[in-house]
C-alpha cells in the first residue's frame, strides 16, 4: 500500500509503497477514505515538533474499519470512523477527570511514534517506520489503537469526517470547552486558517457578539465574514486599537490564538479586555515562550487559557459537532477549499503555507467520501 513518508527533516513527503503488519490486541485497521491537510504535520516536517524519523505523518483522518485486533469491542469490520488523534485509556487520573486529550496512558506514546506496546505497525523494507500520534493517516490503510476510532452514522461524507477529526473540534472545543464563551461576550480570533474558522462559527453559533477576526491575507477577510466574524481585520500596527474601539474601549472578553506564533500570543494578550482571557490554542513550536506582563495578570485578572484540541471529549463532541452540521449550525462543506491525491501531499503543503485556501483534503482511491 502507498503512504506519504517523511524520511528528512524539511521534507519533502516521499509517496511509495509500505508494509503494514496486522492490528494487535486492541488495535483496528482503518481503510481511509480521507485526511485532512493540517498545519501541525508541517511542525514535524519543519521540526519545531520532534518525533523519531522516517515517520508517517497525517493526524486528520476518516475510514472505514477494515479488520480487528484480538479483543476489540469498541467497532465492527464496515463501521465509518472519525480517527481520533488522541486516544484516552478512559480510566487514568485525566481520563477521570473529563479531560481526555490529557490522558497519561496515551500522551507519552503520541510522542513516542509507536503504538501501546512501543512499537510501529509500518515497514519499509522491514525496518520500523513512525506512527504519528498513534495513527498515520497520510497512508491508504493505518493501525490505530481502538480508542483512537469513534463510529459515526453513514449519512455523513467521509472528507467532512475527516475535517472534525482536527480542525473542527479543535475550533468549535476552544469555545464550548475551554472559554465557554456565551451569548453576548466579545471575541477576537488571530489566524483565519482551518482552526481560526471554526473558533468563529463556534462563537456565532454560542451568539457571541462582536466576533472579531483577524489574519494578514486579503482573502481571508470575506471567508471570515462567511464564517461568522461580524468584522474581519487585516493584521497590522493598529489591530488592537480596532479591536479595542469595537469593544467599548476595553479589549475583547476572549482573544484566540490561532497560529502558534509568539509575536501574535503577546498582540493578543494585549486585547484582552480586564477579567478576560487569552485561549492559546495554536501549536507553538516546543522551545517557544512568550513574555506577558505578569503584573497586568495580577492587577487587571488576565488570564491564560491553554486549549488543546479544543479540551474535547471526542465520543461526546463528535456526534455532538455532526449533529450541528445536519441542523445546517455549522459549515463543514465549506471548509474544504481543495482536494487532492496522496501523490499530491507536497502541492497540498505549498498551498498551505500560500495561505490562500481554508482546508486542504487528501482523497484515497477506492474508498467514497460518503461512505
Ligand atoms: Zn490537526
Ligand atoms: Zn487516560
Amino acid at each position: 500500500m502507498q503512504a506519504a513518508v517523511l524520511h528528512h527533516l524539511g521534507g519533502p513527503f516521499s509517496v511509495e509503497e509500505v508494509d503494514l503488519l496486522a492490528p494487535g490486541p486492541g488495535e483496528v485497521r482503518v481503510r481511509l477514505a480521507a485526511a485532512g491537510v493540517c498545519h501541525s504535520d508541517w511542525h514535524m516536517v519543519v521540526g519545531d515538533l520532534h518525533r523519531p524519523l522516517p515517520v508517517i505523518l497525517g493526524h486528520e483522518g476518516a475510514g472505514i474499519v477494515e479488520a480487528l485486533g484480538p479483543g476489540v469491542t469498541a467497532v465492527q469490520p464496515g463501521d465509518p470512523v472519525i480517527l481520533n488523534w488522541a486516544p484516552d485509556c478512559g480510566h487514568c487520573f485525566y481520563c477521570s477527570r473529563a479531560q481526555p486529550a490529557l490522558c497519561e496512558t496515551f500522551a507519552p506514546v503520541r510522542r513516542s511514534g509507536t503504538m501501546l506496546d512501543g512499537t510501529t505497525r509500518f515497514r519499509i523494507n522491514g525496518e520500523s517506520v513512525c506512527q504519528f500520534s498513534t495513527l498515520s493517516t497520510f497512508a491508504e490503510a493505518c493501525i490505530a489503537p481502538q480508542q483512537a476510532c469513534i463510529p459515526i452514522q453513514r449519512d455523513i461524507p467521509l472528507d467532512i469526517a475527516a475535517l472534525v477529526g482536527c480542525a473542527v473540534t479543535t475550533g468549535v472545543g476552544a469555545v464550548l470547552n475551554t472559554a465557554q464563551v456565551k451569548s453576548g461576550e466579545s471575541i477576537a480570533v488571530y489566524g483565519c486558517g482551518g482552526v481560526g474558522l471554526n473558533i468563529l462559527q463556534g462563537a456565532a453559533l454560542v451568539g457571541a457578539h462582536p466576533i472579531i477576526a483577524i489574519d494578514q491575507a486579503p482573502a481571508k477577510m470575506d471567508i471570515a465574514r462567511q464564517f461568522g466574524a461580524t468584522h474581519a481585520l487585516m493584521a497590522g500596527a493598529d489591530t488592537e486599537a480596532e479591536i479595542r474601539e469595537l469593544t467599548g474601549g476595553r479589549g475583547a472578553d476572549y482573544v484566540f490564538e490561532a497560529i502558534g506564533l509568539t509575536a501574535v500570543q503577546e498582540a493578543a494578550m494585549a486585547a484582552v479586555r480586564p477579567g478576560g482571557a487569552l485561549v492559546i490554542v495554536g501549536v507553538a513550536p516546543l522551545d517557544s515562550s512568550a513574555r506577558f506582563s505578569t503584573f497586568e495578570m495580577h492587577v487587571r485578572e488576565k488570564r491564560i487559557l491553554g486549549c488543546f484540541y479544543g479540551s474535547t471529549v471526542t465520543r461526546r463532541d463528535f456526534p455532538r459537532i455532526l449533529d450541528l452540521y445536519r441542523a445546517g449550525k455549522l459549515k463543514l462543506d465549506e471548509l474544504i477549499s481543495k482536494r487532492y491525491p496522496l501523490e499530491q501531499i507536497n502541492e497540498a503543503y505549498a498551498d498551505l503555507l500560500e495561505g490562500d485556501i481554508r482546508r486542504g483534503v487528501i482523497l484515497f482511491d477506492g474508498v467514497q467520501p460518503n461512505g
